[in-house]
């Protein structure tokens, strides 16, 4: 006995503290914190989240909830200027204070990030602030945020869910002057003249919403369209509709050489005092107010060392998994935008919620795994953009032309009909269904519209369960609004 006591006090004077776990969830983002909650929570398997940010991860603090939040904002600006075709005599500059806004919004996120710390703690999670870094498969080095040191971590499972950050170019002098969508939700006022590079869902999403605000926003595009992810309709569409709306595309755009800041933002409050100026390659120059990189976002892995453990990665830097989010360790998994799947929320939380049941669950679910296929998802464009399934490219490509049924119908929603023009014709419906084979199943639906984004998730399950044409036309039309047009598709 006198050996071991003398054993452990001299471990305990050498070695930093060490606690033991069933379940080390790396990150408290949207798939971590949904993952640890099913394994704790649901299983009571003994778990922690080590998280060195803020609580809620990308979704709550710089993703979709203030990024939902200044839409709804623009929404209202949007409305009022609608409201006057409506016959409502609202001014045509009506006057918003984008700082309390931003005030508001930032109280809300705070109130979340509590939230997700009350959810952890009810549900017998430990929170550990601080940044982790594999010493081992199992062990766990955190570097404590509140500068107490380092504690060390074991457990048989651990899963990375540390999300990713955005990109700036690595090869364009003074790249560092222009900020990304992380900076763009600490504004506190709009600046005049803002520059957008990027043609995915932030770029498109940001200049939407920038433009109803009344700044003038310039799109800066590879090439002819935008979104070019989605289906040929939506980046035709939408891409002319931007235009319409005023917002400036500049298409084929030569890259950027330097981005020279002639003069940095004299203070918060005068955004459009930051002055920069853009050389692009063919010698050509731009001046504008702000800068924003939209150009994708790469997985967050530097601080977790996996190298050292030799973990498998993929081109880009993605941990690379198999369909049960196992990367290539034994015991060490990885989900969300760290793998480079389908970088949304609630991709990340399912498989999260997955995963916890294979794992800790009851034998009936230890082949549990999230299918990725039939993935809705909207642009909170203006007007919305949504898509579940094959673009029509793809379906030909998988099932062959002669195999595929495209119905398509384009018309201005009932809201537009006392517009004047230009603007009556300027606001597009349209929608695409695409089916295959005699069954004629639903492969692929993609959508623009008013309202789009509420109605996708429904189609989404449609879609998801298999629906055929036919079943679209069972179901009686609800009338009048937009979406009847779906089940009377010629
Ligand atoms: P994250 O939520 O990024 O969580 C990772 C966490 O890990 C972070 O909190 C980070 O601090 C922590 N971490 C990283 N490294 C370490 C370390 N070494 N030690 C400890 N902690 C660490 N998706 C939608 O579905 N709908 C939308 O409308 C939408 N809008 C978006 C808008 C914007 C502007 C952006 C940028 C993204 C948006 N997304 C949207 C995508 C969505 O936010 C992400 O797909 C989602 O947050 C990914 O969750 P995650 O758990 O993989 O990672
Ligand atoms: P995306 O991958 O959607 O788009 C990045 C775009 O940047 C590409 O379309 C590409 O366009 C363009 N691009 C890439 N490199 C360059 C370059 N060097 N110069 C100019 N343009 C370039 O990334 P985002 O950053 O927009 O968003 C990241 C992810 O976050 C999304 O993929 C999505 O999963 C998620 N997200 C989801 C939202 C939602 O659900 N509503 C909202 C916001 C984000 P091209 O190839 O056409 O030139």
């Amino acid at each position: 006995r006198g050996l071991r006591r003398h054993f452990a006090s001299s471990c305990d004077k050498m070695a930093p503290t060490t606690k033991q776990y069933d379940y080390i969830v790396i990150g408290g983002g949207s798939g971590g914190s949904g993952a640890a909650r099913r394994a704790s929570g649901w299983y009571g398997a003994k778990t922690c989240i080590i998280e060195n940010g803020r609580s809620g991860g990308c979704c709550v603090n710089v993703g979709c909830v203030p990024k939902k939040m200044t839409y709804n904002m623009a929404q209202i600006n949007r409305a009022l200027r609608n409201g006057r075709h409506y016959a409502y005599d609202i001014p045509e500059n009506t006057p918003f204070d984008f700082g309390a806004f931003v005030e508001k919004r930032d109280a809300r996120i705070e109130a979340l990030n509590g939230i997700y710390e009350s959810n952890w703690a009810k549900e017998n999670i430990e929170l550990i602030h601080g940044k982790a870094t594999f010493l081992s498969p199992h062990e766990i080095q955190v570097d404590m945020k509140d500068g107490s040191g380092t504690v060390t971590l074991t457990a048989p499972k651990v899963l990375i869910a540390t999300g990713g950050y955005p990109l700036k170019p690595t090869n364009i002098k003074g790249a560092e002057y222009g900020i990304t969508s992380d900076d763009f939700f600490s504004m506190k006022k709009l600046p005049k003249k803002y520059v957008l590079v990027g043609a995915g869902y932030i770029a498109v999403e940001m200049a939407g919403m920038l433009n109803a605000l009344g700044v003038e926003v310039h799109m800066f595009l590879r090439q002819s369209r935008f979104l070019r992810k989605f289906d040929p309709m939506i980046q035709d569409t939408m891409t002319k509709h931007y235009e319409d709306a005023g917002v400036i595309i500049h298409k084929n755009h030569p890259d950027i050489k330097e981005v020279v800041q002639v003069q940095a933002a004299t203070s918060e409050s005068d955004p459009s005092s930051k002055q920069l100026k853009l050389i692009h390659t063919d010698g050509s120059e731009f001046e504008c107010n702000e800068l924003l990189w939209a150009i994708g976002r790469a997985p967050e892995i530097q601080d977790l060392d996996v190298k050292r453990i030799g973990m498998e990665l993929g081109k880009k830097g993605h941990i690379v998994v198999d369909e049960y989010q196992n990367t290539s360790i034994p015991g060490i998994y990885a989900i969300g935008d760290v793998t480079g799947q389908a970088e949304l929320t609630p991709v990340a939380i399912a498989a999260g919620r997955k995963l916890g049941d294979r794992l800790f669950g009851p034998p009936e679910l230890k082949n549990s795994k999230l299918d990725y296929n039939r993935i809705p998802s909207v642009v909170f464009s203006e007007p919305n953009c949504g898509a579940t399934g094959l673009t029509e490219p793809e379906a030909i490509d998988k099932y062959g032309k002669d195999q595929i049924k495209i119905y398509h119908t384009k018309f201005r929603a009932m809201f537009y009909d006392v517009f004047s023009e230009p603007e009556r014709s300027q606001n597009p419906t349209e929608y695409k269904v695409i089916t295959v084979g005699k069954e004629e199943e639903i492969v692929g639906m993609h959508l623009i519209g008013d309202e789009v984004a509420e109605a996708m998730q429904a189609w989404g399950v449609v879609v998801k369960m298999g629906a055929k044409k036919r079943d679209l036309d069972s179901c009686i039309a609800i009338h009048p609004t937009s979406a009847e047009e779906l089940v009377t598709l010629k």
